[in-house]
């Protein structure tokens, strides 16, 4: 697991599988901890790297409802979660989702964990919207396409945007709700682009600005090629386009072709 200090009151933590990404906020004598790395020992580190660092954890954020973003309380037992209304309602929908695709994960990759996940307290907040922290606020940013729920978090003293599953140097764009959603949230997501200095997507990252906006826009071209029906695996962006994303493009164009009936 690699840390990454981006501002004195901000690191990231990049996860060794999917290079899942994790960031602490820190304001005065608080600090969240927002989406989580995933292998046991990843998580069994993080109390200790916050203690070192001086960020005296206080709650946990979690971008999304998938799973692999959610695991926070496995190194921070009895803590409360903060989540986008629309990811509250996700879970309550599908409860013991996330526990069932943890758990196939770990038998897939013969892992044992200390304690199953609880996800406890799970608090809606109102997206958009602000969250305090210390004795300031993050800005919340609707951000759904990817999936049902979700949001972005704005660190304006910091100029840092941890926008989730968007904007991934590792990744292609997932439209698993709507194309004109994903664009959507995009679009949302430009202006704090511009204005930022470090841009943390959910998997590959951090990165400076110029490298997040480059993202964007191949994403925006991808998802308009995508609706457009003109789409092939040459289509992809240059540095994604190896077989797993070649693997996740068929799985876009199954979903439009589903979405399009027989
Ligand atoms: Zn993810």
């Amino acid at each position: 697991m690699r840390a990454t200090s981006v501002h004195e009151d901000v690191i990231v933590v990049e996860s060794r599988v999917w290079r899942t990404t994790a960031t602490v906020v820190r304001s005065g004598s608080e600090a969240f901890l927002i989406d989580s790395p995933v292998f046991p020992d990843e998580l069994e580190l993080l109390p200790a790297l916050l203690e070192q660092a001086n960020f005296p954890f206080s709650g946990l954020i979690a971008t999304h409802g998938d799973w692999d973003h959610l695991l926070g309380r496995l190194a921070f037992p009895g803590a409360a979660l903060g989540v986008a209304e629309t990811t509250a309602a996700r879970l309550r929908a599908h409860p013991g989702a996330a526990q069932r695709s943890l758990r196939d994960f770990d038998e897939r990759n013969y892992l044992t964990r200390p304690a199953p996940l609880a996800l406890g307290s799970v608090e809606a907040l109102p997206v958009p919207g602000y969250c305090g922290l210390g004795e300031r606020e993050l800005e919340l940013h609707p951000a759904a396409g990817h999936t049902v729920d979700g949001m972005a978090i704005w660190i304006p003293w910091a100029a840092v945007l941890v926008c989730g599953d968007y904007l991934s140097p590792v990744e292609i764009p997932t439209p698993e709700t709507s194309i004109d959603g994903y664009l959507a949230t995009l679009a949302r997501l430009e202006p704090l682009v511009d204005r930022a200095d470090w841009v943390v997507p959910g998997h590959g990252g951090p990165l400076e600005a110029n490298a997040a906006r480059a993202v964007l826009h191949e994403d925006r071209d991808y998802l308009d090629r995508l609706r457009d029906g003109r789409s092939s695996g040459s289509a992809l962006p240059p540095g994604r386009r190896d077989a797993e994303q070649r693997r996740l493009h068929d799985c876009n164009l199954a979903r439009i072709r589903a979405a399009d009936g027989p």
